[in-house]
This record gives C-alpha cells, sequence and structure tokens, in this order.
C-alpha cells in the first residue's frame, strides 16, 4: 500500500454531510438576486497575472504576498484571488457597455490566495458576489448593500451589522492623502514593515491594519482628528448623503466608520462591509464598495460600477446546523431487477431514489432507509406476487398497500393515507407521489 496523499494545508474538502449548506447558499443566491434581475457570470479560475496586478492593485496583500502564480508556455497565470478582476475583463472584452445599463452580474466559485490558514481564512475558499455596471447614482449603491441583506436575511443568518464608508473620490482623497501623510509622519518608526511600504504609494490602507501598534497609533487623538474630519467634496459628499438617506428610508440600520477603506485598491466612494458578532476575529462576511475607475483603467470605456462579496466558508459556519438532505423513497426488496425498474420509474418522476444493491437482510434494509429517507416502498415476495406495493412513512411508521396497476385505487388509498396519518410536509409531498404515480 502507498503512503496516503493528503489535503493540501489551507484548503479543504466539503464532505457529502456537509453539503447542504452549500446547496441552500447556492440555490438562495439563484433566487434573490434572479429577482432583482442579475444574470449569473462564470469567468475562468486562471487569468493573465497582469490583469490581477493592473485590477487589484500592486500595493495590495492579495497581489503582493497572496498570489497563486505560475508560468506556462512564457506566460505568467494566476489562479483568481477574488472575481471583480475577471468580471470586469469579460465585460470588455464582450462588449456588455452596448447593453442598456445598469449590466447586473452575480457569480459563485473558488478563490485562491495564499494566506495564514487558521479559522474563517482558507487558501482556497468561496465567494459569492454581485457587480452591477453603468450607474453612478446612489440609489444603485442602496440596492446592492439590501441585495446583500436580503441574501444574507434569506439565509436567516442573525446578528448582522452593516459599516458604511466613503473614500471620495482622487480629488477629493488628495487632500486627506496629504493630510494623514503628514500626521502620521511623526510616527513613522513605530509603524509595521506593511505600514512604511504603503505610507507614500497608498497611506490610505494604513487605516485597514490590523496590527495593535499600528492600530494605537490611528487612535491618537491628532490622527482621530484627521480620520473624523469630513475631506469629500461637494459631488461625493451628495452621494454619500443620498445613499445613507436611501438606506434610512428603507429602515436599513448601519454605523459609518470612518477606518473602514477596504483592503483593494480600487475602490472609490462608498465602501461597506457586513459583519456577524457570531464569528469570532475573521468576523466579516460580506464586503464591498464602488470603482467607478476600474473598467477604464482596464482598457474599458469610463464606465461606473460597484459590487460586493461574500465568504461563503464564513456563512457555512453561521449555517452549520442545515439539515441532510434525505431522500424521497427508498424501495426495500431482494429482487434488484425489479428494484432497479421500480427505482428508475420512480426518478422519471422526479423522486430521489435508492434501492439496495448490497443484498443486505429487510430488517437491515428497512433500518437504512430509516436512516436515509422518508418513504419505503416495500417490494418483497407478496407484494411481488400480488401485484401491489407497500408504502410505508417512515416518519409514522403507519403503511398502505396499494395495486401496482390500479392508479385510481392508488389514488384513493394514499388520500386517505395522508389524511390520517402525515405531518404537514408529508402530506405535500405524499399528494405529489400518488398524483404522479403511474404504475
Ligand atoms: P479579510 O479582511 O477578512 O482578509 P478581505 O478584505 O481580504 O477580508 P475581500 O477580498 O473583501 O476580503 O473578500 C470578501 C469576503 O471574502 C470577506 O469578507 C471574507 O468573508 C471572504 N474571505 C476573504 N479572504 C478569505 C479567506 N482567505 N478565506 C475565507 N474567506 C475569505
Ligand atoms: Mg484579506
Amino acid at each position: 500500500m502507498g503512503e496516503i496523499i493528503r489535503v493540501q494545508k489551507g484548503t479543504k474538502d466539503i464532505l457529502p454531510a456537509d453539503i447542504a449548506v452549500w446547496h441552500k447558499m447556492e440555490a438562495s443566491a439563484l433566487e434573490i438576486f434572479t429577482r432583482a434581475g442579475y444574470k449569473e457570470i462564470r469567468t475562468p479560475i486562471f487569468e493573465a497575472t497582469e490583469l490581477f496586478k493592473r485590477g487589484v492593485g500592486d500595493t495590495t496583500d492579495i497581489v503582493n504576498k497572496e498570489m497563486y502564480t505560475f508560468e506556462k508556455s512564457e506566460r505568467s497565470l494566476t489562479l483568481r484571488p477574488e472575481n471583480t478582476a475577471g468580471v470586469v475583463r469579460s465585460y470588455i472584452e464582450n462588449g456588455m457597455h452596448r447593453l442598456s445599463a445598469p449590466v447586473k452580474l452575480w457569480y459563485k466559485g473558488a478563490m485562491f490566495r495564499y494566506e495564514r490558514p487558521q479559522a474563517g481564512r482558507q487558501r482556497q475558499f468561496h465567494q459569492v458576489g454581485v457587480e452591477m455596471f453603468g450607474i453612478e447614482d446612489p440609489s444603485a449603491d442602496a440596492e446592492i448593500i439590501l441585495l446583500a441583506l436580503n441574501y444574507l436575511k434569506k439565509l436567516g443568518l442573525p446578528n448582522l451589522s452593516v459599516e458604511l464608508n466613503t473614500l471620495g473620490c482622487s480629488k477629493c482623497r488628495k487632500e486627506f492623502r496629504a493630510l494623514l501623510i503628514e500626521t502620521l509622519r511623526p510616527h513613522y518608526d513605530k509603524l509595521c514593515d506593511d505600514c512604511k511600504e504603503r505610507f507614500e504609494k497608498n497611506p490610505l490602507r494604513l487605516l485597514d491594519c490590523k496590527v495593535e501598534s499600528c492600530k494605537a497609533i490611528f487612535a491618537l487623538p491628532e490622527v482621530q482628528k484627521v480620520i473624523q474630519a469630513d475631506y469629500t467634496c461637494p459631488d461625493c459628499s451628495l452621494h454619500f448623503e443620498q445613499l445613507k438617506s436611501y438606506l434610512d428610508n428603507v429602515g436599513i440600520n448601519y454605523t459609518v466608520n470612518k477606518l473602514l477603506v477596504r483592503g483593494l485598491d480600487y475602490y472609490n466612494r462608498t465602501v461597506f462591509e457586513i459583519k456577524s458578532e457570531n464569528l469570532g476575529s475573521q468576523n466579516a462576511v460580506c464586503g464591498g464598495g464602488r470603482y467607478d475607475s476600474l473598467v477604464e483603467q482596464l482598457g474599458g470605456e469610463n464606465t461606473p460600477a460597484i459590487g460586493w462579496a461574500m465568504g461563503m466558508e464564513r456563512l457555512a459556519a453561521l449555517l452549520s446546523e442545515e439539515k441532510e438532505e434525505k431522500l424521497d423513497i427508498y424501495v426495500i426488496s431482494n429482487n434488484k431487477l425489479e428494484a432497479l425498474k421500480l427505482a428508475e420509474r420512480l426518478r422519471a418522476l422526479n423522486y430521489s431514489v435508492e434501492f439496495d444493491m448490497a443484498g443486505k437482510k429487510f430488517t437491515k434494509q428497512l433500518e437504512k432507509a430509516a436512516k436515509t429517507a422518508y418513504f419505503a416502498i416495500i417490494l418483497g415476495e407478496d407484494e411481488l406476487n400480488g401485484g401491489y406495493l407497500t408504502l410505508k412513512n417512515l416518519e409514522t411508521a403507519a403503511q398502505i398497500q396499494f395495486p401496482l396497476v390500479n392508479l385510481a385505487d392508488f389514488e384513493t388509498h394514499t388520500y386517505k393515507f395522508i389524511s390520517t396519518n402525515s405531518s404537514e410536509w408529508l402530506q405535500s409531498k405524499l399528494s405529489m407521489l400518488s398524483s404522479g404515480f403511474v404504475m
């Protein structure tokens, strides 16, 4: 026997026992986003390295430290660390600016970042996200934040808080940037290496630093005075006020957090995060913002845009109580051919069905059925000889027999059975079963 090969550090199998929450996250995404007019897009998992350098930014951790980059045929390729850059590339390449605005897209899939693995932080993880192109108006910002909250509500997630900030535009940021550099310069030596490196290139990003000694510097009164003051130009200020007014009017609670700058270089104006109290230190489930210059920066036409992404592992951690999905019917029989034929007929009627292939004893088959299915259909010697089936409700243990040939009989029998024995959910399941059953 060879040595066991194990899963890579920072990656995980999502096992069948845990898949129900993933199905719920995916189905809810399709439902909620479709309702708001978003269409799904699937872009490749690897892209030209250049896309992320230009699209995410050379001063970000993602690009500097976290990318999985490799060479193939003298081309530098990178596994996507996030999906906005890929979606923007596709938007430009496929001429989506010619579609009437807004163009609304959503995606889900695996992302790759070479980070130190810990709770809520993996090297391969999954995001679900949305992007909206072509609208500068703050109603777009409001809609997209509501969309995130609606999705989280659909998943039934409690204790969420929304944090909001505006980064202004490049014009209004200039003044803030200069003042921030000037105020922080006396503390330069005490900053961490990352902050030192970003000091001139992207001083706003310093505010995102998680190092305690840096956080202490930003908490100093003279630094706070600069951070808390308002430098936004009249246009950006109006945009932010309008967004807040939209949120106030639809009853969304939020807090303005001036330290919220987000880890990516492309954001301007609105940035936001949604956090859950129920997660430990990795408590951000959703991050997003406006990126009005990115499309142009990547070679497209000047197009305002906004989007967000959620970490699905972090959502899954909050949802972990989802029940395993059960089968509709387990066929119990010692005649594998007849069981297979019946299973095929039921599957053709859209029921999920399994039957015993291992040649287990009846009692063992029944135990297996009780664990994995809502109903059992017993197809024993008596049933086969007599031309009937026995349908057993595995929740109540009640059972009825019905002839294999006569559908009308079957319906009357099951109707009585339903009305006397089953819970509401099972009743609806059973009536579906009887109405679609043609023997
Ligand atoms: P963080 O500050 O937690 O590192 P981030 O700013 O790097 O987050 P984004 O790039 O905005 O995260 O990604 C959006 C979401 O994706 C995050 O809010 C988080 O839920 C999730 N996420 C990011 N990195 C990871 C990771 N390595 N493992 C699992 N989930 C992640
Ligand atoms: Mg990160």
